[in-house]
């Protein structure tokens, strides 16, 4: 048995693996293309993709692949074999810098939101050499970004990429105002804390709403659910500890940080938390666990489900996105320092932050918008769809005395002075954490906790990010002009919090009253997807992102178009399935215990007992069954009659017409499953799920 330290990146092509098997030169010229992003030339790269194949064969690997990730889905890859015929019947096994470098997919089929004409269908894929290529299931696997061949982005990290970029090019400005020189780049980190449920997978085939949909359509809540909070971090099963274990493993194996593993909220509901690292590193490790979480499930008897709200009544699953950001010498800018100087950068950082989110809110909510989200966000368990952030008592009380040019305490008789003074200490405050904030200062982080489970957390960090850059930007040309640069800062910081703080709310965000103090404040409140996807294309952002190259116009309406159409498809797998259950299993199983009661009914009359009991009940299941009925020829008018064309409208018809009309046949149904039996019961209840894993 190995040890985790021997097994650990064991499958990757990293830094050692490279320092050992590349010649120096080759070594340093890719050492130089993944710090600062230099192109590497052809040369370089076919000594380093001969490397890489050299050891992925000797660990087992046949075929490489351009791993990528497409704009709906978890990733993409499409294997080539090494294989290449030497002319006598026989073959070598090859692999070059050209193929390395680049790739070019059928990819037709990916969403482009019409950035690609038919004619030209193939994108390609392009090595993100900062991502390192890794083994998986034999298969050496390339991160890369994925594009038109007009240089569209077609995928999700092209453009977080790029909004990485964009902070590191602002933020250095800013650093450079206050003196510091060493620092070469500025680079995002994340580490993002991951939930799911764990189900039997003999419940789950015999459920056709989980097995299409990934969430439940149908179900009675059970007896007991999460009332006693007795799951969360409680003793973790041995079957989904043997699975924990080999997650771990094969993470591990893959370089990804593993660090944390607890029960979490609901039954049967778990959480799985990396050390943070570089977003675009963080991302790609998200995307794998999210995979191989899926995989090794399956190995234990058990799926995976990643959905954001799997369970109705039960608390969903979200993935808190912490984010920070820091210098390549390892300082970490969001984070309160010890002198005056440091301290004032910090709340420089720290401003920008704040007005980022409150200018950019729409975008935020935009990048935790989904069909499944839309069922957890508001939902009195995750943060609510209005953005706000917490800071904590001893930061408000700062920005405060700050803003009010009021004494940080009452003891203090001088004001505090941005740039002069130390700034009072604040312990990090690990006790009253607000769980109920979309946006918590936590320390020496931000945590963004709205976006979903399933989702990819490309889209958040690219929106963060991007945010970001542009308030550092505005503030590094504000500042770089100023002849005092003391008082200039002071000042900015102050009117920044003058202008910004309806954004900062400290108190409890499930709270009703929030949402109506939210738009006494003028706060966005966007509460479903359909609603919130049209603000993509609102002058103001397209401006952002065009500023910062992040993206362009036309990729924008192109993500927008996508990303209404996927609501809409999955709102539509979703009322078809709901259909196919009622009318296959539902109605028939209750029906057929209807005429059961109505037998014996009869047979009782025969023989002059009271069938009281089974009248009024085989009534009452009659009466539900019509229910059910009428609810499933409603909802199939609804469908009959989905708009055409115009994506917006289509969005808002599915969840302005067609959710509703899948709640009113869950609704029958599920007063239908209280009062049938168990064993008539066609599907696994939700107990069943719940509870199901011993
Ligand atoms: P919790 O939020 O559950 O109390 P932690 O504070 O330990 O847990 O961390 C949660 C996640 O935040 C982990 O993935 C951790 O690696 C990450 N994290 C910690 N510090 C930073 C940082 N400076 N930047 C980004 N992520 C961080
Ligand atoms: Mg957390």
């Amino acid at each position: 048995m190995s040890t985790v330290t021997e097994i650990f990146s064991s499958r990757v092509f990293d830094d050692a693996v490279m320092q050992q098997r590349l010649p120096k030169e080759t070594y340093k010229a890719l050492r130089q293309a993944i710090n600062i992003g230099k192109r590497l030339d052809m040369d370089v790269a076919n000594v380093v993709a001969n490397a890489m194949k050299d050891w992925a064969i000797e660990l087992g690997a046949t075929h490489y692949t351009h791993w990528f990730q497409p704009m709906t889905g978890i990733t993409a890859e499409k294997h080539d074999s090494f294989i290449s015929p030497t002319g006598d019947g026989r073959i070598i096994m090859e692999f070059s810098g050209k193929e390395l470098i680049k790739g070019e997919p059928d990819a037709s089929s990916f969403p482009s939101g019409g950035l690609r004409a038919t004619f030209e269908a193939r994108g390609y894929t392009a090595w993100d050499p900062t991502s390192y290529a890794f083994i998986k299931d034999g298969v050496l696997c390339i991160p890369t970004a994925f594009c038109s061949y007009g240089g569209e982005a077609l995928d999700k990290k092209t453009p977080l990429l790029r909004s990485m970029e964009a902070v590191n090019k602002q933020a250095l400005r800013i650093l450079k105002l206050f003196g510091i020189s060493d620092a070469q780049a500025v680079k995002t980190e994340v580490g993002p804390e991951q939930e799911y449920f764990l189900v039997p997978v003999e419940l789950y085939d015999r459920r056709r709403d989980l097995v299409y949909t990934g969430r439940t359509l149908f179900g009675a809540k059970p007896p007991k659910c999460q009332d006693l909070d007795d799951h969360y971090f409680g003793v973790i099963k041995p079957r989904v500890a043997a699975f924990m274990k080999e997650l771990n493993e094969e993470l591990w194996k893959l370089g990804i940080l593993a660090k944390t593993e607890h029960n979490e909220a609901a039954p049967a509901q778990h959480e799985l938390a990396p050390i943070f690292s570089t977003t675009n590193i963080a991302t790609d490790h998200n995307q794998l666990t999210m995979e191989l979480m899926q995989k090794i499930a399956r190995r234990h008897g058990m799926v995976c489900l990643l959905h954001e709200k799997p369970f109705e009544g039960v608390t969903g699953s979200g993935k808190h996105n912490n984010w920070s950001l820091s210098t390549d010498t390892g300082v970490n800018l969001v984070k309160p320092g010890e002198t005056p100087a440091e301290n004032a950068q910090f709340l420089l950082f720290l401003v920008a932050v704040i007005k980022a989110v409150d200018e950019y809110q729409d975008l935020l909510r935009i990048s935790a918008a989904s069909a499944g989200n839309d069922h957890r966000l508001g939902a009195h368990e995750a943060p609510p769809a209005v953005v706000s952030m917490f800071l904590g008592d001893e930061l408000n009380a700062i920005l405060d005395s700050i803003k009010n040019d009021t004494p940080y305490n009452a003891r203090e008789k001088e004001l505090l002075k941005v740039g002069v003074h130390v700034l009072p200490r604040f312990p990090k405050d690990t006790t009253d954490r607000n769980r109920t904030s979309p946006f918590a200062f936590t320390g020496n982080k931000f945590e963004f906790r709205m976006v979903g489970s399933a989702a990819s957390i490309s889209d958040a960090n690219t929106m963060i990010n991007t945010a970001v850059a542009e308030e550092l930007r505005q503030f590094a040309d504000e500042l770089e002009t100023a002849e005092n640069f003391e008082e200039a800062l002071h000042d900015l910081i102050r009117r920044v919090i003058r202008a910004h703080d309806r954004i900062i709310f400290n108190g409890n965000g499930y709270d009703d009253a929030w949402i109506a103090e939210a738009e006494k404040r003028g706060l966005m409140n966007l509460p479903t997807t359909p609603d919130a996807l049209p603000h993509l294309l609102d002058e103001k952002n397209i401006k952002l992102f065009t500023t910062h190259k992040v993206f362009s116009e036309t990729e924008l309406h192109a993500r927008c178009e996508i990303m209404q159409e996927n609501y809409c498809k999955i709102v539509n797998i979703e009322a078809l399935t709901m259909l196919e259950m009622a009318r296959r299993e539902i109605l028939p199983a209750a029906a057929g215990y209807v005429s059961t009661l109505v037998d014996s009914v009869c047979k009782k009359h025969e023989v002059g007992i009271d069938a009281g009991y089974e009248k009024d009940l085989a009534a009452e299941l009659s009466a539900l069954c019509a229910s059910v009925n009428r609810g499933v020829k409603a909802l199939e008018d609804v469908l009959d009659n989905v708009p055409e064309g115009d994506k917006t409208a289509q969005s808002m018809y599915y969840k302005n017409a067609v959710l509703p009309a899948m709640a009113e046949v869950r609704a029958a149904a599920d007063k239908l499953e209280v009062l049938c039996p168990a064993d008539r019961w066609p599907i696994p209840t939700y107990g069943d799920l719940l509870f199901g894993v011993k």
